[in-house]
């Protein structure tokens, strides 16, 4: 999964999941189906079937219907799939009230997780159970901590709440006071070499240990007095890793001790790195549009035009983006054209095609022929001239600009047009 989609992934995910949320059944009628990549179809289908044997004893006979068509739409879904995808496979079916009891109606969601499915779950109840996939939604980030001061130094990773020691190291530093008899220059010079090697120590390990982390998001650099310091004024660190040091935070402790101090005084840093990333983005684009570089478009149609040329570079939608974008044709022609608008306006917009007649072939017989989220649309066409796409949320007020001032389509193009 190519990195620069996480934003996307994730905000689909998200709507996903609040549609599910939203989804409550009249009895515990509703079925939650998670597949993971390596089992077989097969194994589905007949565990499904045994599950449709069960629910032949439930004794009322609305609830046993009910039950039994969520099954067998279950069924006619997973059928579709010779093998489970990639990531596995998640399916959610039941008949749900529209409007009050006896207004049921099937629906079926399939959900092809942004993150591995690892287990086979199957539950009927009168909800979906979203919290496998709601997971997926929490911070995964992977972190490097490096706590030091002059006795020692700790290597750390973090990934979500999982905090792995790497590595632990002691400088072997003599203490400040030097011993009778050695004079106090020379014993000065000795300990500054001493330093430098345990410096470069920590710089080789911390650049071994670090740079192996395909996704480090960030570095956090701690440890009691001044050592921390003076570690990050001698260089040592690769180029790409001293770019990702977020903060420098005083600690009490060193070792083990000091990089759970560490985490736990750097949980506000950590939630702020996604806050930044999407002030810097939208930062960006700001500042080409402010200097008339000629890099910065906005407004869906310009947007879109770009996209289709294949020259945006960055993509940057609104999460508060909630219009759809409509296709509508001719069932007498050919003739196709496209409509953005709100899931207001696509209520009334059947009513208003039975009205019109074709532009093309002027027979009366225009209907709607697809519907989908604008944001899924615009990232297809991003998707297709490989353009990176950054979902911003309106945490920001770079993010609430976005949406107010740039109508929350905005690109930064490769070259100027
Ligand atoms: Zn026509």
């Amino acid at each position: 999964m190519s990195e620069f989609k996480d934003s996307l992934l994730k905000f689909r995910l998200k709507r996903s999941l609040e549609i599910l949320a939203s989804k409550k059944g009249q009895h515990t009628e509703l079925v939650t189906l998670y597949v993971p990549h390596d089992r077989q179809i097969s194994d589905v289908t007949n565990n499904l079937r045994q599950e449709l044997g069960t629910a032949s004893n439930i004794k009322s006979k609305t609830t046993r219907k009910n039950v039994q068509d969520a099954i067998e739409s279950t069924l006619q879904r997973i059928k579709l799939f010779k093998k489970p995808p990639q990531t596995g496979l998640a399916i959610f079916s039941g008949a749900i009230p529209q409007n009050g009891p006896g207004s049921e109606r099937m629906e079926v969601y399939v959900v092809v997780p942004p993150e591995p499915i690892n287990l086979y779950y199957y539950r009927c109840d009168n909800r979906f159970h979203i919290e496998p996939l709601r997971e997926m939604l929490k911070e995964k980030d992977t972190y490097g901590i490096l706590v030091l001061d002059s006795s020692g130094a700790a290597f750390a990773t973090l990934k979500g709440i999982t905090l792995d020691i790497v590595r632990k190291i002691t400088s072997g530093i003599p203490g400040k006071h030097r011993a009778g008899g050695q004079s106090a220059r020379r014993f000065e010079r000795f300990r500054e070499a001493e330093v430098n090697e345990y410096f470069k120590r920590i710089g080789k390990y911390a650049n071994k240990i670090f740079l192996k982390i395909p996704d480090l998001k960030g570095i956090i650099i701690g440890g009691p007095g001044p050592t921390k310091y003076d570690f990050e004024k001698e260089n040592l660190l690769h180029y790409t890793l001293k770019d990702k040091i977020l903060t420098t935070i005083d600690t009490a402790y060193v070792g083990e001790q000091g990089v759970e101090e560490l985490v736990e005084k750097s949980t506000d840093v950590l939630k702020e790195v996604r806050y930044f990333e999407e002030k810097k983005l939208v930062q960006k684009f700001l500042y080409e549009i402010g200097h008339d570089t000629g890099l910065a478009i906005y407004g869906e149609n310009e947007v879109r035009k770009s996209l289709e040329k294949g020259t945006v570079s960055l993509l940057l939608l609104s999460e508060d983006l909630v219009k759809k974008r409509v296709t509508i044709k001719c069932k007498n022609c050919d003739h196709q054209a496209q409509k953005t608008m709100t899931q207001q306006d696509i209520k009334n917009m059947q009513k208003w095609l039975d009205s019109k007649s074709c532009p093309k072939c002027s027979v009366p017989n225009l209907v709607i022929d697809k519907t989908e989220d604008l944001i899924d649309e615009l990232a297809k066409l991003a998707d297709q001239s490989r353009a990176k796409i950054e979902i911003i949320s309106p945490k920001t007020e770079e993010g609430v600009a976005l949406k107010k001032s740039f109508g929350g389509v905005a690109a930064i193009l490769r070259y100027k047009q």
